[in-house]
């Protein structure tokens, strides 16, 4: 038996499991390298990811609160296009101004005190009567009587009553 082999074979067991465990090494370092790698480009890309993030979440509540506003006025149109404002007509009656607030479509009411129908100016009480207060020639001569001012009241409720009805307000 050569020298080499009588130095060898008590060596071989411990060579075997010395290259039993480089290869287990190799294997252990390939796979750890590669996790090591993976785990290093994971990380990367959740760090992308979480620089990317708040913008995209800002452009996410940006969308929402669009949306909402949106929304909301749109709402709001139709609510109000549903239930208008309060709306006034000036209509004539009897030679005088009237005019009428239409609250809703179903309600609706005439002011107590006409406007002059020259002047455009409410009418003021004096003297017991309803006058206009246009001084700007001559005194106008615009009177309402106070004995005839249920009657015109009257008359100017069903021609208001009858135009909000006719003109669909
Ligand atoms: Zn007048």
């Amino acid at each position: 038996m050569p020298l080499i082999n009588l130095i060898l074979k008590p060596l071989k067991p411990i060579l075997l499991t010395l290259g039993h465990h480089i290869f287990g090494t190799i294997v252990v370092a390939l796979i750890g390298v590669s996790v090591l790698v993976s785990w290093a480009i994971g990380t990367l890309n959740l760090l992308l990811n979480a620089l990317q993030t708040p913008v995209q979440l800002w452009e996410a509540i940006a969308l929402v609160l669009l949306v909402s506003v949106y929304t909301h006025l749109k709402t709001v149109k139709n609510h109000s296009s549903k239930y208008p404002k309060k709306r006034e007509i000036l209509f004539e009656s009897d030679n005088f101004k009237w005019k009428a607030i239409i609250h809703s479509p179903s309600f609706h009411s005439v002011e107590n005190m006409p406007f002059c129908n020259l002047h455009d100016k409410r009418l003021i009480e004096y003297g017991g009567n309803y006058v206009c207060p246009d001084k700007n020639n001559d005194a106008c001569e615009t009177v309402l009587k106070s004995d005839k001012y249920q009657l015109l009241k009257d008359i100017a409720e069903s021609e208001a009553e009858h135009i909000i009805r006719t003109n669909n307000y």
